[in-house]
């Protein structure tokens, strides 16, 4: 089994690296100086510069309006009139293949091209009365064209339709419908092309999975933006980031399109999300979970997930995870690790969290042993560079630090120069920069401090 494992990851890393080896444009996206010749160079710097999320005080975040309608996410401030759920249409589907996903696959076999992404799609509503004794038997999922039926797993497709047809290839999905209804978890990865931990962290949780025991069903979406991911390059080939152009547009720019087609065709169906992520730009992150504290529902959500930290972030306009929000759906961002790299650590924190939220929502039951009775919230700071130089780091991810104390130094080359970096305040490194060339005002640590979550 372990053996299993392990060659797939080496599989996974071999084609990644076959992958970014082949990509003819990793050379314009490689070193700043070329990028700085790029019309665009302004909004990619920009772009990579910043966190992977902003995030934010608690206390002095805004607050979610409308008080009194709190338990609703979907009362949100959203950015885009959020429609109700499409209606079902009851067309007889081509129902999916049962397929036991630990089996080794063919090549899947594209959908046909679908125009529109409005009439497709509805999943049957499998949700049951949460807590309800007797479980329900689940109806048939339905999903990108296909049925799922209850007690089966199987591989779909997705195709945002933005590529020449001939030469169109589908993003693969996974879905396991459980043989009793439940809710519907989603699990999307590498929606920044160089984000690999969550591919392989939605492997091992899906593969895993027994349909005859689910309660709900379960889509993975490994690889999201695939042609990022086959380039190496966190951003699509418009060299925009697609997660912050959601929920998307129709009619907009090539991220609009891949981002609408996306939060139509799959998210909607969706009750609960977790996006994937890694530190961005050679930072590492410790597992944890960026989710809106002040929203009350997905406040409750994160204490599903067995030893994560988590992490307040407001979200930005344009993220999958606001969006998602904003949509009704219960949805947090999960990081783990960094970019570029396969990290097994990091991987089995991500699917032990995944396994405790799914027997916490009542879709599985294992003897579950969960690590720490409840998570830690965090409020958090970055502390960055104030010479150029080279960063040498005394301390270690997840590490607790005090303030003043010396994170790391940066190094002059050419003066002899060191420059200790001090912590900001006490807390604990919850993401910092490998050790690498930076300039002044590059965010080297993020030092989180213990909070309290509002209403608490
Ligand atoms: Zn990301």
């Amino acid at each position: 089994m372990l053996f299993l494992k392990l060659q797939t990851l080496t599989n996974t890393i071999a084609t990644a690296c076959l992958l970014m080896l082949a990509g003819p444009a990793m050379a314009q996206t490689d070193t700043p100086a070329e990028k700085a010749k790029d019309t665009t160079a302004q909004e990619v710097l920009l772009a990579e510069l910043a966190e992977d999320e902003s995030v934010e005080v608690v206390e002095r975040s805004e607050p979610r309006r409308q008080a009194n309608t709190l338990p609703a996410p979907e009362t949100g401030p959203a950015p885009e009139k959020e429609a109700e759920k499409p209606k079902p249409t009851p067309k007889p589907k081509k129902v999916a293949p049962n397929i036991d996903l630990k089996e080794v696959a063919p090549v899947p076999v594209p959908e046909p091209p679908k125009d529109t992404a409005g009439e497709e799609q509805e999943v049957s509503e499998a949700d049951p009365e949460p807590d309800t004794e007797e479980p329900q038997p689940a109806n048939n999922l339905v999903l990108l064209g296909s049925e799922v039926l209850p007690g089966t797993s199987t591989r779909l497709a997705w195709s945002p339709g933005i590529q020449i047809a001939g030469l169109a290839q589908p993003t693969p999905v996974l879905v396991v419908n459980g043989v009793n209804a439940g809710p519907n978890l989603c699990l999307t990865g590498t929606i920044h092309g160089d984000e690999l931990n969550g591919i392989e962290i939605i492997r091992q949780t899906m593969y895993d999975l027994d349909p005859e025991k689910l309660s709900g069903s379960v889509v993975g979406i490994p690889i999201v933006n695939l042609p990022g991911f086959q380039q190496g390059s966190r951003y699509l080939p418009d060299r925009r980031d697609l997660n912050r152009h959601f929920p998307g547009s129709e009619t907009g720019s090539l991220a609009d399109r891949i981002a609408y087609s996306l939060f139509e065709n799959v998210i909607r169906h969706c009750d609960m999300l977790v996006d994937i992520h890694t530190g961005s730009l050679k930072r590492t992150n410790l597992p944890q979970l960026r989710a809106d504290m002040n929203n009350p529902t997905v406040a409750e959500f994160t204490r599903g997930f067995d030893r994560m930290a988590v992490v307040h972030s407001s979200g930005s306009s344009g993220m999958l995870r606001t969006a998602a929000v904003n949509a009704g759906i219960r949805t947090v961002t999960m990081e783990a690790g960094e970019s570029h790299r396969i990290q097994e650590h990091q991987i089995d924190a991500g699917v032990n969290s995944l396994t405790s939220l799914m027997e916490k929502q009542g879709m599985i039951s294992r003897m579950f042993v969960w690590g720490d009775p409840q998570p830690v919230y965090y409020n958090s700071a970055w502390v960055r560079a104030n010479q150029g130089g080279i960063l040498f780091s005394e301390v270690k991810l997840g590490a607790k630090v005090s303030e003043g104390q010396v994170l790391g130094y940066i190094a002059d080359p050419i003066t002899n120069a060191q420059h200790p970096i001090h912590s900001s305040s006490d807390g604990r490194i919850i993401g910092m920069a490998v050790d690498q060339v930076v300039m002044a005002g590059f965010a080297a640590y993020h030092i989180g401090t213990e909070a309290k979550v509002p209403g608490e």
